[in-house]
């Protein structure tokens, strides 16, 4: 089985897992408990993981905050800063594309009486900075745009929106889920003041995630407790977890450099060897704006469920894993504007460390066999 759904997660590198043993074993201290060395023991560890997290999105450590996945992380980002900020206004903007921990975060604020924008995207799946400034008004207090869409890979110009939110005064905060540690992401070059992050994604183990939040931004916590990472998110840290997170993020810095472009190349190999050998085949997303290892299909005239049943020996999926379980099509192909008879016919392939040139090509092969014979047995193809 060759594992082409790096979007979905990752594996676990070896020498995060290694790294986590001990704090799953001896150290196994609560970091609160600073009477003894089990508890400073695992604080140590706790904070170390913070810097190395930190690090790789060029914050301070005292800016990050654990939480048990970005789910969580969105969640506190988008709740936390429109409570807090209630008197000031009760106007949200997003776009239609997000993940839905930030859409079914942004639903349950409209049941408390907050109003939300919901931006459309071109056929790329952009959202244009204009949209998002001509939306801003008075009553604007939180702004949440994704770094990297999940099931098409598209950048958005993060960057410049966040240019338009600091000219506004309006708060504003990233899921960058699928960009860190796939891209270099700078938070000096980005106006952003909150930024959501998840282990898993990055070979990191699951159940951890965190939140960026820039230095005298207030929240309110979703949790309440002990008051563990500054009051914002109580709750006993789950050490393991954390000091897998801070390895994963040490070791995305140090191979960036190297695996972006590798899996670019993979990436443009497999959409060159699809486009130019199968017809009525189209790539989602941005031709160039989009994370390295993630291309999107859609093939006319078969089902995508097919299409991945029939790929047996590849673990590819039809979107995000959340929705492709339901046989309805992706919402994010649909708000780019692609039919929905189209969008049936998608597939998702996202490389990751794990893959090479000759997968690739394996799979631009078995992609030539299979949609061809699907298509031989599609009522609507007549060749
Ligand atoms: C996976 C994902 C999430 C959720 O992360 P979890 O840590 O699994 O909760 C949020 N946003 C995006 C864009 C994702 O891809």
């Amino acid at each position: 089985m060759i594992y082409m759904d790096h979007n979905a997660t990752t594996p676990l590198d070896p020498t995060v897992l290694q790294a986590m043993m001990p704090y799953l074993k001896e150290h196994f201290g609560n970091p609160s408990s600073s009477t003894h060395e089990y508890g400073r023991i695992a604080r140590r560890a706790v904070e170390e993981a913070r810097s190395q997290v930190a690090q790789l999105i060029g914050a301070q450590p005292e800016e990050m905050i654990f939480t048990c996945s970005a789910t969580e992380a969105d969640n506190l980002a988008i709740k936390g800063v429109a409570w807090a900020n209630r008197d000031k206004g009760n106007h949200i903007i997003t776009c239609q594309i997000e993940h839905k921990a930030v859409l079914n975060s942004c639903k349950s604020l409209e049941k408390e009486g907050y109003e939300v924008t919901y931006l459309p995207v071109d056929k790329y799946g952009l959202v244009d900075p204009d949209d998002v400034k001509k939306a801003i008004g008075d009553k604007t207090i939180l702004i949440t745009i994704m770094y990297a869409n999940s099931e098409v890979g598209t950048l958005e110009p993060i960057a410049e929106i966040g240019k338009i939110a600091q000219q506004k005064g309006v708060l504003f905060h990233t899921d960058a889920v699928q960009a860190v540690g796939k891209i270099p992401v700078n938070i000096g070059d980005l106006n952003v003041n909150l930024l959501s992050m998840s282990a898993h994604k990055m070979y990191g183990p699951k159940g951890i995630g965190a939140l960026y939040l820039e230095k005298g931004i207030k929240l309110i916590p979703l949790i309440h407790g002990g008051g563990h990472e500054r009051g914002l998110r109580s709750g006993t840290e789950n050490v393991p977890g954390i000091v897998g997170f801070g390895k994963a993020c040490e070791i995305a810095q140090k191979l960036l450099p190297e695996e972006m472009p590798r899996l670019r190349k993979l990436r443009e190999h497999l959409v060159k060897g699809v486009l130019e050998n199968i017809d009525y085949v189209q790539l989602n997303g941005h031709p160039e704006k989009r994370i390295p290892g993630n291309a999107n299909f859609s093939f006319n005239y078969i089902e995508g469920e097919a299409l991945i049943l029939s790929l047996k020996d590849f673990a590819i999926s039809s979107g995000s894993a959340c929705t492709s379980s339901s046989l309805k099509s992706s919402y994010v192909l649909i708000a780019m504007g692609i039919p929905e008879h189209i969008a049936h016919g998608s597939v998702r392939i996202c490389l990751g460390r794990s893959n090479n040139a000759k997968e690739v090509d394996l799979l631009i092969k078995r992609l030539i066999e299979n949609v061809s014979k699907l298509r031989e047995l599609s009522p609507l193809y007549d060749g």
